[in-house]
């Protein structure tokens, strides 16, 4: 998959470059994400095993474009959605981006799982979440591999070597 965006805002443009990484990348960081999805314990809502959602998601090759768009209804709650009628165009709520580039980074990559998922040949949502309430379903495919997206975007710089603490003995004398 790769997503799309032709505006000029920096936050989301940084947000969609991190998330091609993801689906393109193959250093270390980006091997152990898709692991990572591998591994997770069957999702709610969903008979698909999280290896093969991992695979079909990973392999999607499904050229995603990002759209903005304001909800005439300005309390909108909605952060983004996708549609059956326009399975390339993720839309973006223009009035939501005031967030911090993770929570940005969930949300793209949460509608990335829903068009990875839809735009198989079946065209059926088979590791969806049911409804739009977002309550009880933080291990459902998209809002786990979204929120996973997320925690990457947030901890890609930590240095995750860890040094040894070398503690020499007392009456060593060199
Ligand atoms: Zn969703």
């Amino acid at each position: 998959m790769e997503v799309i965006f032709n505006g000029k805002n920096d936050k989301i443009n940084e947000c969609v470059k991190f998330i091609n990484e993801l689906f393109e990348g193959s250093n270390s960081e980006h091997v152990d994400f898709w692991q990572d999805i591998t591994s997770a314990p069957q999702f709610d809502y969903s008979k698909t095993s999280s290896k093969t959602i991992s695979e079909q998601i990973r392999n999607c090759n499904t050229n995603v474009t990002i759209k903005l768009y304001k909800p005439w209804w300005r309390f909108s709650k909605a952060n983004a959605y996708v549609t059956g009628k326009h399975p390339n165009t993720l839309f973006l709520n223009k009035r939501k981006l005031y967030r911090s580039h993770e929570s940005i980074v969930n949300t793209i990559f949460h509608e990335c799982v829903h068009i990875a998922d839809y735009g198989d040949d079946d065209n059926k949502v088979t590791f969806g979440h049911g409804s739009n309430a977002s309550r009880g379903k933080e291990n459902t495919a998209p809002y786990w591999i979204g929120k996973l997206a997320g925690q990457y975007f947030l901890h890609q710089d930590d240095d995750d070597m860890e040094i040894e603490k070398v503690e020499l003995d007392d009456d060593l004398i060199e």
